[in-house]
């Protein structure tokens, strides 16, 4: 199994056999309330049935149809709305599959643009400590998780990394975007004398941190982040498979916070994890560079068998119309503030150092036990787990992110389920 210690795993299977709305069903005959939309990418709730009755749909007519040169209606209408929903300077969406894929995709189209625009020397990618940005090896590259990478060799070579933005001692218990590390922003330019501009192609960097225990970005640092890619003509590229589709009570990161990257990556929530799919939406600077750069036989090589699958565009389709018609984006931002104070209750609790949020996303971490990194973040997801309750453990950490369709009783629920699970380890 994935991500998953399997040497140990048969003492401990979790199987899940439907879903519902915010509940899983569990082999032994239990609703388990879902702390985390699957992971990250059930939005609009298990088994909508708009979205399953278009999969059904889509299942009985157009099965497949090859990405040379071919298409179907769909995948230009899907591409369509994306870019009708997401803010203006976000144009053009080039399909893959999976997060994964779209980081990859995002970071080949980097470089090829530079080399479009006679600027070729730019191959550097920089990522951040900390950062997830998926499994391929382009991901891995420019990610920054130590245990993540070390297996897998020198992956790419010139990627360099910007430091994390956690800071626990000037920001432990913030609400939303911490008050301190814009400055961190800065080290960009550090960079940029080692390295000179004319090596870097683009940096990455999910604006709220997910894997690693959500990390809020720091007040002023993506805007930082912009102007000094701006500065010295690096491409900026927002991660957003985790941020995208509603998380942060808005189409994308990007609107959130009112900084536009280049590009953004997106996956999970465009098909509310229903159907893989993920996505690469680029500025329209980027697709103009492609169209009218020297001509070579296919501008940007690159693509995969299931590019823009019917099924997957079917339910991204009725996806968006249902974040659309359930105005799920605005539900996330006015539940937001229930949210902040639900998590925020639990300071003060049993080995607590830390709760942060922002939207509908939240990380309570744990002062870790001597010898015993993860242990307490685990017996404590599993004592939730025995409530009812499905959280996610990291490395002392809890992480929350549940569907956008949570009602105000759920919420309380959650957090009063790992509020009991502190108290039974403590
Ligand atoms: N980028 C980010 C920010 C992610 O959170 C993830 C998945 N958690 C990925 C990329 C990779 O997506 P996938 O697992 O679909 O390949």
């Amino acid at each position: 199994m994935p991500f998953t210690a399997n040497r140990r795993f048969k003492s401990t299977p979790r199987l899940f056999v439907g879903a519902e709305g915010n509940y899983y069903l569990s082999s032994d005959g239990r609703r388990i309330l879902d702390g985390m939309a699957g992971l990250w990418c059930v939005n609009a709730g298990h088994g909508h049935p708009r979205i399953r009755e278009a999969i059904k749909a889509q299942v009985d007519g157009l099965d497949y149809v090859s990405c040379f040169q071919m298409a179907h209606p769909d995948a230009f209408t899907l591409a369509s709305r994306m870019v009708g929903m997401l803010p203006a300077g976000l144009d053009h969406v080039f399909f893959s599959n999976s997060g994964s894929e779209a980081v990859d995709t995002a970071l080949k189209i980097a470089l090829a643009y530079h080399r479009q625009r006679g600027e070729g020397g730019r191959y550097r990618l920089i990522g951040r400590a900390r950062g997830y940005h998926g499994m391929g090896f382009g991901g891995l590259s420019v990610a920054g998780i130590s245990r993540h990478r070390r297996d897998f060799g020198p992956l790419l070579p010139g990627t360099a990394h910007l430091p994390h933005t956690l800071d626990l001692a000037r920001n432990a218990f913030s609400r939303g975007e911490p008050d301190h590390g814009i400055e961190l922003a800065d080290d960009l330019e550090r960079l940029v004398q080692i390295h000179d501009a004319s090596t870097i192609a683009a940096v990455i960097v999910e604006p709220v941190a997910g894997s690693t225990g959500v990390l809020p970005p720091p007040k002023g640092y993506l805007k930082r982040l912009r102007e000094i890619c701006d500065k010295h003509g690096i491409l900026l590229i927002f991660d957003e498979v985790i941020s995208g589709f509603g998380r942060l009570g808005a189409s994308c990161a990007a609107e959130a916070f009112g900084v536009i990257p280049d590009m953004i990556t997106c996956a999970k929530g465009l098909t509310n994890g229903a159907v893989p799919m993920g996505a690469t939406v680029v500025g329209k600077h980027i697709y103009d560079a492609f169209m009218t750069g020297p001509e070579s036989a296919i501008e940007l090589f690159h693509g995969y068998t299931y590019s823009g699958h019917p099924l997957a565009c079917a339910a991204g389709l009725a996806t968006l119309q249902v974040y659309e018609e359930e105005g799920l984006f605005e539900r996330a931002r006015t539940i937001a503030s229930h949210w902040e104070q639900a998590a925020h209750a639990l300071k003060g609790a049993p080995h607590v150092i830390d709760v942060r949020n922002i939207g509908l996303v939240a990380a309570i971490e744990f002062a870790p036990r001597p010898g015993g990194a993860g242990q307490r973040s685990a017996e404590c997801a599993e004592a939730s787990y025995q409530d009812g309750v499905l959280v996610r453990a990291g490395a002392d950490l809890i992480v929350l992110s549940p569907p956008l369709t949570i009602e105000p009783d759920e919420i309380d629920r959650l957090f009063g389920s790992i509020r009991k699970s502190l108290n039974a380890i403590a």
